[in-house]
């Protein structure tokens, strides 16, 4: 009998990651979730994975910014599930200051949460993936991978660095099997986007359909949110045989942001 693959999905305890877990298991895949939040609502989303669609879910804790604490996650996905066959390198966060007064740690940790930490889960995998012969690894960069906003130093910097990793690592495993690709997300809303909305409205004395138009999608052209549901499909869609030459790109999904 061919066994499930397995997924690990860093930061799919909420936004993006839990979008692309969920569409990943739909397809079958056994779930390995990691991040942060109350106990018991991760434990209510990996049981409401595993109910609806039959597949195992576990969760692991590990801090991204912990080379450790990484490795012993991807060995406890690999004891307890198998093989890790799909790798999402989704955890982030983000900080927003002019450099001249960028908090050091703060840099720090954007760059080991959403830059480094993609190093670590993928030397941990990759090896097993070229012995077996298929694999894919999909990091979520942004439309910052691409382009700049002010303020965002280390969310940029860290974006537009995930974008040459994984292009290396894509031409160092192109003949195994195995695809490294990047999706560049516009603005999404997340629960944590969501929520900043009436309190932007509030501090700028506009409505909120003024926040999400002329603030939050100014740059966005299609003037919608990209959503998780979205993205959850076009990383099954990487998963698939049909992208199967589809490897070391970076495929943009922001509403037409960065043709501007
Ligand atoms: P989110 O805050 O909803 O989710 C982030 C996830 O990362 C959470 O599960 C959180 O617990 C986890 N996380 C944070 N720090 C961690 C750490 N040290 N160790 C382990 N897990 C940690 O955010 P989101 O909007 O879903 O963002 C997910 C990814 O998508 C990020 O890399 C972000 O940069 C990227 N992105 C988001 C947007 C957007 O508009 N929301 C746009 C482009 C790219």
């Amino acid at each position: 009998m061919s066994r499930r693959k397995c997924a690990v999905i860093t930061g799919s305890t909420s936004g993006i990651g839990l979008g692309i877990a969920e569409a990943l298991a739909e397809t079958g895949y056994n779930i390995v979730l990691n991040g942060f939040g109350p106990a018991e609502e991760i434990e209510a989303i990996r049981t409401g994975i595993e109910s609806k669609h039959g597949v195992t879910a576990i969760y692991n804790g590990a801090d991204m910014t912990s080379p450790d604490q990484i490795a012993k996650m991807m060995e406890t996905a690999e004891r307890e599930l198998g093989p890790v066959d799909v790798l999402v390198n989704n955890a982030g966060i983000q900080f927003v200051s002019p450099v001249e007064d960028f908090p050091i740690e703060k840099w720090d940790a954007i760059i080991a949460i959403n830059l480094s930490s993609a190093f670590h889960t993928t030397r941990a995998v990759i090896a097993g993936m070229k012995q077996r012969g298929w694999g894919r690894v999909i990091n979520i960069s942004s439309a910052h991978g691409l382009v700049a906003s002010p303020y965002k130093a280390a969310y940029v910097a860290a974006k537009h660095g995930i974008l040459g990793f994984t292009k290396t690592v894509a031409l160092e495993v192109a003949q195994h099997g195995v695809t490294v690709n990047a999706i560049c997300p516009g603005y999404v809303l997340t629960p944590l986007v969501e929520k900043q909305i009436p309190d932007t409205a509030k501090s700028r004395g506009i409505s909120e359909e003024s926040v999400i138009n002329d603030v939050m999608l100014a740059g966005q052209p299609t003037k919608e949110f990209v959503a998780v549901e979205q993205l959850g499909a076009l990383a099954v869609f990487l998963c698939s045989d049909a992208a199967k030459q589809i490897t070391g790109a970076s495929l943009s999904m922001d509403g037409g942001w960065v043709a501007q």
